[in-house]
């Protein structure tokens, strides 16, 4: 143990509401109320979850480097917040472009064109090119592209015209042909950027679904003309991978499955006749990394690659991990318009209106209790078995919790929804099946506390959102976790560093072991709990050193 952070006067709920300064009699005397095992027993099962991969260790970023020429960017992604939001991926896509343009670089971003986009964050919706023929399958595919803004990014958006329908499908993944649409995706980007004579220096791609164009870049554009781009590949998650048969090949006019279906190329590192369209994309990028560097370790070297842990380590000089920042515009508690009630470090105590407001909005009880939360996508990533243990045990230990999630998994949502039922009437929980950008919003600024227990975490961005908005982050030791929140008693970092709670092992156990010193410090020393909330409000969450990582390996790989 170590001693405790520097107190400032006042605690914030002492000033701003009603809080205990000693322990409720539920610390003394867990509350009886509910038993898990019951509750599980009688509501439709979790699937069983991956074992683990071992511990981890530190892997460097690249330092900065202060005078890089400006460049132009394309960067080619399946989301982009707010218009097309699944996850993380959406935010970070906005997020970077949004910080190399404050730098003075040129950034264009190509989308699909979804009917399922929030089409009112899109200003000045256009056509920019009419009648471009994509290549495919040994025909071509009529295509519209348009123009748009999104607060204030210059987005390019994809429209095909075919029977595929490719994107007029009422949402953004999970379809059967996912990876056709996404490969005529990434041809139709490469044909738009030749026929319009565009020449990035960077071509920015994420994830499998872009994964196709280094390919089809160095294995065909380049030979039309486009020959000084360079492609960054970012990988937000291993796994997802694209794995499919070689009719992709014919689909995109690669074509040559001997030649692609080369270990050293596109073949799956385990089926040896699959496309595995990732590994593709860490081929042939010019630089490949993940999003933090603690993840970068995991995945090379800690088993969690998915079984591309082979293709890292052949490529590991073009390979490293890079924090994500958190958009400050868009995740900012002075002047979200989600909330009701705008606050900084410097008035935090007016968080607690938004604690009360939440508790309106979900029908909380109003009491002294700490509120926990969960934000995320329901997927046996997260952690599942994990966020269940931590809503009774929160509920048992004198504390609220409210959970917004939801999965396109239809026995996950069922099995949240059964617990969901089972907390109906108890007037310190909510959970909400549901994907609700605002009130995300709202329990991150009203919420005391917020559990991130995952399995695994390439980076991950409810903890980052969380701190950014003064609410102490629990989090499971793994990926961007381990990078972002540092434990405020067992941490090696200053004092003033340290910003929440962190536990090793991915099981109850050790989940308890994080809770129960957050539930204890907030009732027994709320000036220290305080202190935990300032100093993560203060922490730099945001893209400018990352930024200036990713402008770092632009430059590295640009053609000069
Ligand atoms: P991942 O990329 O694995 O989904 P991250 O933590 O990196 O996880 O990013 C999640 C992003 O999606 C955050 O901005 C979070 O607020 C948002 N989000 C996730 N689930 C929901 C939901 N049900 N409603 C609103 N926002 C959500």
């Amino acid at each position: 143990m170590v001693a405790p952070a520097v107190l400032p006067p006042a605690a914030v709920r002492q000033e701003s509401g009603p809080v205990p300064t000693k322990a409720p009699p539920a610390l003394m005397k867990p509350e009886p109320a509910v038993s898990e095992q019951a509750v599980v027993k009688e509501i439709p099962k979790l699937k069983k979850t991956e074992p683990e991969a071992e511990e981890p260790a530190l892997e460097a970023a690249p330092p900065p480097r202060p005078t890089i020429p400006s460049m132009f960017v394309v960067m080619i992604a399946s989301e982009l917040t707010p218009v097309a939001k699944v996850g993380g991926l959406a935010d970070v896509v906005y997020g970077l472009a949004r910080e190399l343009e404050a730098r003075g670089n040129a950034v264009e971003i190509i989308l699909p064109k979804y009917d399922c986009m929030r089409y009112d964050h899109i200003y000045g919706l256009t056509k920019a090119y009419e009648n471009l023929w994509v290549p495919w399958y040994g025909g071509g595919i009529n295509t519209t592209v348009y123009f748009g803004f999104v607060h204030g990014r210059k987005c390019y958006f994809i429209e095909p015209h075919s029977n595929d329908n490719f994107f007029n499908r009422k949402c953004f993944y999970g379809q059967n042909d996912d990876v056709l649409r996404f490969a005529f995706f990434c041809r139709a980007a490469m044909e738009f950027m030749l026929k319009t004579n565009k020449h990035p220096e960077i071509i920015h791609c994420h994830d499998w679904q872009t994964a196709l164009v280094p390919v089809l870049l160095y294995e065909m554009y380049q030979h039309l003309g486009m020959r000084h781009s360079r492609v960054c590949f970012t990988v937000h998650n291993f796994k997802h991978q694209g794995v499919t048969g070689d009719h992709v090949l014919r689909a995109t006019g690669l074509n040559r499955p001997e030649y692609f279906l080369h270990y050293d190329r596109l073949r799956d590192n385990h089926n040896p006749h699959a496309i595995n369209l990732m590994k593709g994309g860490m081929v042939y990028s010019n630089f490949v990394n993940t999003v933090s560097p603690r993840h970068a370790w995991e995945a090379k070297d800690g088993g969690q690659a998915h079984g591309l842990e082979p293709t890292l380590h052949a490529h590991h000089c073009k390979f490293g991990g890079i924090l994500n920042g958190l958009d400050c515009e868009q995740f900012n508690p002075q002047t979200d318009p989600h909330i009701p009630v705008k606050y900084g470090a410097d008035t935090i105590e007016k968080k607690y209106e938004n604690k009360q407001a939440l508790r309106r909005r979900f029908m909380l009880a109003d009491n002294q209790k700490p509120i926990f939360s969960f934000v995320g996508r329901l997927d046996p990533q997260k952690g599942l078995e994990m966020v269940r243990h931590a809503i009774f045990y929160a509920l048992g230990h004198g504390a609220q919790f409210v959970l917004l999630g939801s999965s396109p998994d239809a026995s996950i949502n069922e099995h949240f929804l059964g617990l969901k039922r089972h907390f109906n009437d108890n007037p310190d929980c909510h959970l909400e099946i549901a994907y609700n950008e605002e009130a995300a919003h709202l329990i991150y600024a009203g919420a005391d506390m917020m559990v991130v227990p995952s399995r695994y975490e390439p980076c991950g961005l409810t903890q980052i959102i969380a701190m950014a908005f003064g609410t102490v982050p629990v989090v499971r030791a793994v990926g961007g976790l381990a990078d972002t929140v540092f434990d405020k008693d067992f941490s090696n970092r200053p004092l003033h560093e340290r910003n929440g709670y962190v536990f090793e092992s991915a099981d109850n156990p050790g989940l308890e072991s994080a809770l129960q010193r957050a539930i204890a410090c907030y009732y027994q020393f709320p000036e220290h709990f305080r202190q935990l909330m300032l100093n993560g409000m203060r922490g730099d969450h945001s893209w400018n050193q990352p930024a200036q990582h990713y402008l770092n390996i632009y430059d590295h790989i640009r053609d000069k």
